[in-house]
């Protein structure tokens, strides 16, 4: 929409794209040459500790298309589900994020850096996602440790068990879970309990108005005494002001996203910006 059109130097759609290239046909046939012709791109965004400054980054793919600029996920990842499409891609962000933390390895200042993905329900769903993850680690000689794979909620809803059986055998190797935008689904609290997770992200639209809504900054406290209760950090997302960074602190959040401590940006840039 246009109200988001250029953050992150993303830009969307406008009406004279929409009517070449947002069919669904023209992103599914777009996209089959985008792997090939490494069209997409992978952007950095800081994760930040209280108290201990930049500990990770958060992955997120851009589309940079031959004519019509950078596309934003929002745009192509829920056509890519719908038609299969991302297996492939979701496989390379993963070798790309596992090449990059192999790198980070061999610095002293980089080596904890760690590299939270997000996973789509198709890969977390397909029999073969556990080899998949691990053959990477491999393959890369990334440490699992520094691999975090944020999941969403919705992903919960179907199939349970196996969902749990695969998190816990990636548990094993060492790799960890955030589950992302928490608190807009539909989690039961008992199947939180039973998820083998690290953390859970505060999605973005409780932190926007948390100094003026009363009942988003319930919702805020109620999750990190949640994360409190069932030992799980705790990350606010989409912090935008150094406000809301105060009331978090103040409410003792310990850990930070947001366009206030950095935006999405290239490798190059997300290095700049740390140093
Ligand atoms: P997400 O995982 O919840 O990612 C956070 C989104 O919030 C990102 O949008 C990020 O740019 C944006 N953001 C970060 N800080 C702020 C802030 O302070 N204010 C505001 N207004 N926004 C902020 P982005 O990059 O457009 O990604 C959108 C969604 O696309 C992601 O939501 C994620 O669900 C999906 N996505 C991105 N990369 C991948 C990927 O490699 N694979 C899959 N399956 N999905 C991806
Ligand atoms: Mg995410
Ligand atoms: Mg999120
Ligand atoms: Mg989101």
């Amino acid at each position: 929409d246009a109200k988001d059109r250029g953050r992150n130097g993303v830009r969307f759609f406008n009406q004279q794209m929409q009517a070449d290239v947002s069919s669904r046909a023209d992103i599914v046939n777009g996209l089959r040459l985008a792997l090939a012709q490494q069209q997409f791109v992978l952007h950095f965004q800081p994760q930040l500790q209280r108290d201990a400054g930049v500990v990770g980054a958060e992955v997120l793919i851009r589309w940079q298309h031959p004519t019509e600029g950078m596309i934003a996920p929002a745009h192509f990842i829920p056509v890519a589900e719908s038609s299969g499409q991302i297996q492939a891609i979701g496989r390379w962000v993963l070798q790309q994020s596992c090449h990059q933390l192999a790198e980070w390895a061999r610095w002293p200042e980089t080596a904890n850096w760690y590299l939270a993905v997000n996973i789509s329900a198709r890969q977390l769903h397909s029999s073969g996602f556990v080899a998949e993850v691990s053959k990477v680690l491999q393959d890369s000689g990334a440490r699992p440790q520094c691999l975090v794979l944020e999941i969403t909620e919705s992903q919960l809803l179907q199939d349970i068990d196996s969902v749990i059986a695969k998190m816990q055998q990636l548990t094993a190797l060492g790799v960890r879970f955030s589950l992302d935008d928490f608190g807009t689904g539909y989690s039961s609290l008992s199947y939180l309990k039973r998820l083998p997770l690290r953390q859970l992200k505060i999605d973005r639209s409780f932190v926007r108005d948390i100094l003026t809504d009363p009942n988003d900054k319930a919702i805020i406290k109620t999750i990190l005494a949640l994360g409190q209760s069932l030992e799980l950090a705790v990350i606010a997302e989409g912090v935008e002001t150094d406000d809301q960074y105060q009331k978090l602190l103040q409410l003792g959040c310990q850990q930070f996203q947001g366009y206030y401590f950095g935006k999405p940006e290239s490798l190059d840039v997300f290095m700049k910006n740390c140093k």
